[in-house]
């Protein structure tokens, strides 16, 4: 079946003071129809400014996608003008993210600002608008529709307002939905609801889910296909069982590793030694090479490419390649 979305090659630069800084190099996956692909790796290693890229919110001065393909519906995402682009945004490809009140208006009722969406890209007339509206707000699991649709964002929790978030997202019914973090900021009971509501409606509507996080544990729950990135780069993909049960790159296996396990005390907790290379000083290498165990003479001078490693799954380190190709 053709993928809803295929990326490739996709290359994002940021403009800094100290220089140009390439945060996503080279990157190419697809997500399936009714699939939930996770990006997962720590801060500063792409996973957001992919998801921006995607999203056509890297804007000069400050940055812009230097290279590849978004294919979307048959078009190229990276080749649309901004008005083509404006109405598949919110419509077809809809976004949430960690901090719900960075999106939403503080200074306008929550109804209206689930109405906007359904009157811009749906055409409904006030009256359809509103009792889709209720719908949408018992749909995420809020109880009293009427009195949230006369608040204000200052009126709901984190929770609710990650729900109202949603709501808004899933309104007009998008092939995609991107999730950045979308549950980083709530705590761990409200995460899991949001989780499963995420799930629930995935389920019902057969849309595909990107989503962005740091955390194992969410993507465990919740993803099909992984993809680990390091640096800009994607350094590890495959299903979610085969990449649990048999990680393969010595950074998706710290990751692991230093995921919490129940019972487990914070002080036994493991954590990869060293930093995230500064983007600006990156060399000819595997880009981990200064955290790595399995550090070789050739990871420090040459670069692994992403190769398949066999069930399903890819991995860019020297460790999977022949040796005579590395001397
Ligand atoms: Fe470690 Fe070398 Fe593999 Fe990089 S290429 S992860 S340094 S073994
Ligand atoms: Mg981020």
């Amino acid at each position: 079946m053709e993928p809803v979305m295929n990326i490739d090659g996709l290359s994002t630069e940021f403009f800094t003071e100290e220089g140009t800084v390439r945060a996503v190099d080279n990157v190419s996956f697809k997500i399936g129809r009714g699939e939930t692909v996770c990006i997962v790796g720590e801060s500063g290693c792409g996973k957001s400014v992919t998801a921006m890229s995607v999203m056509g919110l890297v804007e000069e001065p400050g940055g812009r996608v230097t290279g590849g393909r978004i294919g979307f519906q048959g078009e190229d995402l990276l080749r649309l003008d901004k008005n083509s682009l404006r109405s598949i945004r919110g419509h077809e490809i809809a976004m949430i993210f960690q901090e719900p009140m960075s999106s939403l208006n503080p200074v306008m009722k929550i109804g209206e600002q689930i109405m906007e969406p359904l009157s811009v890209h749906l055409k409904m007339n006030k009256k359809q608008a509103r009792s889709r509206a209720i719908e949408l707000i018992t749909q995420v699991g809020i109880s009293r529709p009427e009195q949230i649709m006369g608040s204000y964002p200052h009126e709901l929790s984190g929770g609710m307002l990650q729900r109202i978030m949603i709501a808004i997202a899933v309104s007009c019914s998008p092939k995609l939905l991107i999730a950045d973090e979308p549950t980083t900021a709530l705590d761990v009971t409200i995460q899991a609801q949001i989780l499963d509501l995420l799930r629930g409606l995935k389920e019902d509507s057969g849309m595909s889910i990107l989503l962005i996080t740091h955390d194992l544990g969410v993507v465990a729950e919740m993803a099909d296909y992984v993809i680990v990135m390091y640096s800009g780069q994607i350094v590890e993909e495959g299903g979610v069982v085969e990449l649990f049960q048999n990680p393969q790159h010595p950074y998706t296996r710290g990751l692991l590793k230093s995921k919490p396990v129940m019972g487990q005390r914070l002080e036994e907790l493991y954590s990869i030694p060293g930093q995230v290379p500064s983007p600006l000083a990156l060399t000819p290498s595997c880009y981990f090479h200064d955290r790595c165990g399995h550090c070789m003479p050739v990871c420090r001078t040459r670069q692994p490419l992403l190769k398949e490693t066999g069930n399903g799954q890819k991995v860019s380190c020297w460790l999977y390649e022949e040796a005579e190709l590395y001397v």
